[in-house]
């Protein structure tokens, strides 16, 4: 199983625009928010934010087997406009999975129109020995989070980016995954007053109530706590990891 991080910035993406500030200037480009799980010549998408197209021609991929969606805020959801855009030249035949909630949101846009799948909360698929079941995450009170756990007959990954809450059930279901990549927008604290999100000690808490192998944060913005993500790193327990766009993970 191979894991590519598509994006790993927060909202506004590493430089942020109009920017001049120095770590803009000198940081890496992050890009918002996805991750790439390729497995049996399978390319398996989970989010699609509004960096979906630059990603996905980085990536070098020539098919997308399916694309599993979080929730509909812009940085994970709007690469839905892009894959209208493939329907038109004939190379959208992929499924988009995605909650309910999410869904009636994207039915709202009377433009695009995606081959979709709801998959509910505690369900899963199978795609090739591929399993992939969605849970339930608190985030923002109006709309429905999934995250994802992913699954063959060894290995686990799980997904959660943007977290607010968990229920001990879905916590018991994510524990112990070889890899975790969750949440770390305010992992050294909230910069701004921002409620849908869990942020310092107590991020940090929740996170290693998983008790995952291996944790990647994504979501971390330089420009705001105005150090590099080594630094960051620094001040996080040891298995916390601040990955860079385009890191690749091989399990074996
Ligand atoms: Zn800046
Ligand atoms: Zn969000």
């Amino acid at each position: 199983m191979k894991i590519t991080f598509l994006g790993t910035g927060s909202p506004e993406g590493i430089p942020v625009m109009l920017c001049g500030c120095k770590l803009c200037a000198s940081s890496k480009e992050r890009l918002r928010p996805g991750l790439m799980i390729q497995q049996d010549e399978q390319n398996i998408i989970l989010d699609a934010g509004p960096d979906i197209r630059k990603q996905i021609i980085q990536s070098g991929i020539n098919k997308i087997s399916a694309i599993f969606l979080t929730h509909y805020h812009f940085d994970h959801f709007w690469g839905v406009a892009e894959f209208e855009q493939l329907n038109w030249v004939g190379l959208g035949n992929f499924t988009t999975y995605l909650n309910n909630n999410t869904y009636e949101h994207l039915k709202s846009i009377p433009w695009i129109k995606l081959k979709c799948e709801t998959l509910d909360f505690n369900n899963h698929i199978n795609l090739k020995g591929l399993k992939i079941e969605a849970i339930k995450i608190e985030h923002a009170d109006y709309l429905e989070k999934s995250g994802y756990i992913i699954r063959d007959e060894c290995r686990k990954v799980v997904y959660i980016p943007d977290i607010k809450a968990i229920s001990d059930l879905n916590l018991k279901k994510c524990e112990n995954a070889d890899i975790l990549v969750i949440d770390g927008q305010y992992i050294l604290g909230k910069y701004i007053d921002d409620e849908d999100h869990l942020g310092g000690k107590e991020l940090i808490k929740k996170i290693q109530e998983f008790n995952a192998k291996k944790i990647y944060l994504i979501g971390f913005s330089e420009h705001w706590y105005k150090k590099s993500a080594k630094d960051a790193e620094k001040q996080l327990p040891d298995n916390f990891n601040i990955p860079d766009d385009k890191t690749v993970l091989v399990l074996k």
